[in-house]
C-alpha cells in the first residue's frame, strides 16, 4: 500500500529528472542563434511585441501580471505575480526553439526571428 505509493513517487521523480537531463542535452545540441525580439501573447492574443532591449510590463484589465526583459538577443520573465513562478524559473531564452510559458496567466513569450535559412533567397555567382 504505502510501498506502492513510494515506488510510484520515485518513478515520477526519475521521470522528471530524466526529462530535465534531456532538456539540458537538447539545449546543448541546438546551435545558439540570436533572436531579434519576442512577442508576448495572453490567451493567444498579442499583448506586447518586443524588439528593443528593455523591461516590458505585461498587464491585463489593468492588473500587472509580469515583466518581460529583453536584453541583447535574450529574453526572460524578470518577475511575475503568478502562483507557481515557473515562467520566472525558466530563465533566459535565446533560441527560436524556446518559449516561456506562464500557465496561470496563459501567457506565452515567443521568440521572433533568428531564422537563418528559411526564406532566404540569395544567388551566389
Ligand atoms: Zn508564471
Amino acid at each position: 500500500m504505502a510501498k506502492r505509493t513510494k515506488k510510484y513517487d520515485i518513478f515520477i521523480v526519475a521521470a522528471i529528472l530524466l526529462f530535465a537531463v534531456i532538456m539540458i542535452f537538447l539545449n546543448l545540441l541546438i546551435p545558439q542563434k540570436g533572436i531579434i525580439g519576442v512577442k508576448v501573447t495572453i490567451d493567444g492574443v498579442l499583448a506586447v511585441s518586443i524588439s528593443q532591449d528593455g523591461l516590458y510590463p505585461v498587464e491585463k484589465d489593468g492588473k500587472h501580471l509580469l515583466t518581460v526583459e529583453f536584453y541583447q538577443g535574450k529574453a526572460r520573465v524578470k518577475e511575475s505575480t503568478c502562483d507557481n513562478q515557473i515562467c520566472v524559473k525558466t530563465g533566459w531564452i535565446s533560441n527560436t526553439n524556446q518559449t516561456i510559458v506562464c500557465l496561470p496567466y496563459k501567457i506565452v513569450v515567443e521568440p521572433i526571428g533568428g531564422k537563418n535559412t528559411d526564406g532566404v533567397d540569395i544567388i551566389t555567382w
